[in-house]
């Protein structure tokens, strides 16, 4: 048995060594802690999934230039009203017939090897655009290239079965049916992107995304091959900036002033560098979903929020409106052809 006085330092030591070892272990746990990357975003905004998401590619960030906010606008029509400009003021090409050599082009794209994602949503009664879309693709998009379609849809039974040409694959992608047509349309930007991290960005190289009510005319081919493309809207392109139908209240994250913008961009068709495409559409996902929080809905939804960012993230190369015109329009002398057209529709029936 024990002695009594014995027992005192004991118990006196063993205490200290215990406050001993809680202060060391609380030391660490504070260390740790704030050596840990802080987040705060999936806690206040209702999509945590998306924020969690990191695309696994190698590569440098790309430099991003801020713009100064005053500029004078570019104009897309040179003097004579039948010539287009080639270049933009942050020396990107603005693409259009007879600035290229097609044959050239495809001396140096084709050993490559590339494959070219091309993205359509056909939802509701927007699945019956589906087969002349594909068909006009086959004949003209990025012949001699793979290709690989994505075609997301709520109802893969109504799909057509349109014959691929060789190297050209085409995946079904389920998606749900949201119930009005602005939302449709505003949810492509987070479809896209959680695509691509989670599946696309190992299967292509380059990718399009584009309106299903469309069609190919002429030739698109890999002089629309660019980290991030941009296509001039058929409507805007000789229009001063003022007069673009941007966001203009100050609550959305869409909004752009009055003394800002280049060209006023279609978003029915835009692309690169399948991890710029990434970056872009998850960029124009979180502005969506603040402006959600805030109840807003951009003017032109999703085109809105394109348009706000590719004032900040420049396009390294502008497609000219031959590759977003509109069937409802009259082609103008400026334009030698179109390549990709919207389709005269009955907009008030697929709406309602
Ligand atoms: N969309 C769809 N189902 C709808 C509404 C839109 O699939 O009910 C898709 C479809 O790909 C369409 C795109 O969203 O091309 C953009 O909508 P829409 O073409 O009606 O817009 P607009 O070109 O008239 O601005
Ligand atoms: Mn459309």
């Amino acid at each position: 048995m024990l002695h009594p006085k014995m027992h005192c330092p004991r118990l006196a030591l063993g205490l200290g060594f215990c406050l001993l070892v809680g202060m060391a272990l609380y030391c660490l746990w504070v260390y740790v802690e704030s050596s840990l990357p802080v987040s705060y975003v999936p806690y206040y905004l209702p999509c945590p999934s998306i924020f969690n998401m990191k695309l696994q590619y190698k590569g440098e960030e790309p430099f991003q230039p801020v713009a100064q906010s005053q500029y004078p606008q570019p104009k897309l029509l040179e003097q004579k009203h039948t010539r287009l400009l080639t270049l933009t003021p942050w020396l990107a090409p603005i693409v259009s017939e007879g600035t290229f050599d097609p044959e050239l082009l495809h001396h140096i794209y084709q050993p490559l090897n590339l494959t070219i994602g091309l993205t359509v949503f056909a939802v509701g009664k927007y699945t019956q655009f589906v087969q002349r879309f594909l068909e006009s693709a086959e004949r003209f998009f990025m012949q001699g290239y793979r290709v690989r379609y994505y075609v997301f849809t709520d109802d893969p039974t109504v799909l057509p079965r349109v014959p691929l040409g060789p190297g050209r694959l085409l995946s079904i992608v389920p998606i749900k049916r949201y119930s009005h047509w602005e939302e449709i349309s505003t949810r492509r930007m987070e479809t896209i992107s959680q695509h691509i991290a989670e599946s696309a960005h190992r299967e292509v190289d380059y990718l399009f995304c584009v309106d299903v009510d469309m069609v190919f005319r002429n030739p698109w081919g890999p002089e629309t091959l660019g980290d991030l493309v941009a296509a001039i809207h058929p409507g805007y392109f000789a229009v001063p900036r003022q007069q673009f139908p941007y966001e203009r209240r100050h609550v959305s994250t869409a909004f752009v002033a009055d003394g800002e913008g280049d060209f006023y961009y279609g978003g029915a068709v835009f692309g690169g560098r399948v991890a710029r495409v990434y970056e872009f559409t998850r960029g124009c996902h979180m502005g969506i979903l603040a402006d959600k929080a805030n109840g807003i809905m951009a003017a032109w939804q999703e085109e809105s929020h394109l348009n706000r960012r590719f004032i900040s993230h420049k396009p390294s190369k502008v497609l000219s409106p031959e590759y977003l015109w509109d069937d409802r329009k009259p082609q103008p002398p400026s334009l030698k052809l179109i390549r990709f057209s919207t389709l005269d529709k009955d907009t008030n029936w697929l709406r309602s």
